[in-house]
């Protein structure tokens, strides 16, 4: 492979190093308001071999300036379709596929977040047992965190609790209702 950079670090006869021709090159293809300006542009103006060298460096340049200007013709529903693909990656990610025979219905996880929290809401008005939920819902089914209120038997609680969740799923759900699992992390004042 060749790796001669042009010989960008060449320096001309007359002093001026290769490397800021092409920088003149550049600055006046970017149409530079100094380009020039400068006292390079300015020797170049009286140099011939600078002269030589930067019509060779525009011509090199030439084809990178064409095609930097060509139009590129954007697809007509290209957001469109980046919309829908997001779409969709998103409702994978945050609903839960209820399939039940002769089709399924997907709940969104925020929706099954809610009802599970206010199944929670009112276990916890009904015992006084556990309270300050945590729910968050998976593939594998929906996990609620509770603080267990201190004194309480946790094993007992949380039993109850998973049962009242289970039952209350079953029947929004039916046979395609998730799993629950509860875990006792926290305890609250008595
Ligand atoms: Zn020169």
């Amino acid at each position: 492979m060749n790796l001669d950079r042009s010989g960008d670090d060449q320096v001309l006869a007359c002093g001026t190093p290769v490397g800021s021709l092409l920088a003149l090159v550049a600055d006046r293809a970017a149409r530079r308001p100094d380009a020039d300006s400068s006292t390079l542009a300015r020797h170049v103006s009286g140099c011939a071999g600078c002269q030589r060298r930067l019509r060779e460096l525009a011509s090199g340049w030439e084809p990178v300036r064409r095609e930097a200007a060509r139009e590129v013709a954007v697809p007509p529903n290209l957001v469109e379709e980046a919309l829908h693909g997001l779409a969709t990656v998103r409702q994978r990610e945050t609903s839960v596929e209820v399939v039940e025979a002769g089709g399924s219905i997907r709940v969104s996880r925020g929706a099954l977040v809610l009802l599970v929290r206010q199944e929670v809401a009112d276990f916890a008005a009904g015992t006084s047992t556990v309270g300050r939920p945590t729910v968050r819902v998976s593939a594998d089914g929906v996990t609620v965190e509770v603080a267990a209120r201190y004194g309480v038997r946790v094993p007992l609680a949380a039993d109850a609790l998973r049962r009242h969740l289970v039952a209350s799923l079953d029947e929004h759900f039916g046979t395609a209702a998730p799993a629950v699992r509860v875990l006792v992390t926290d305890v609250l004042e008595p």
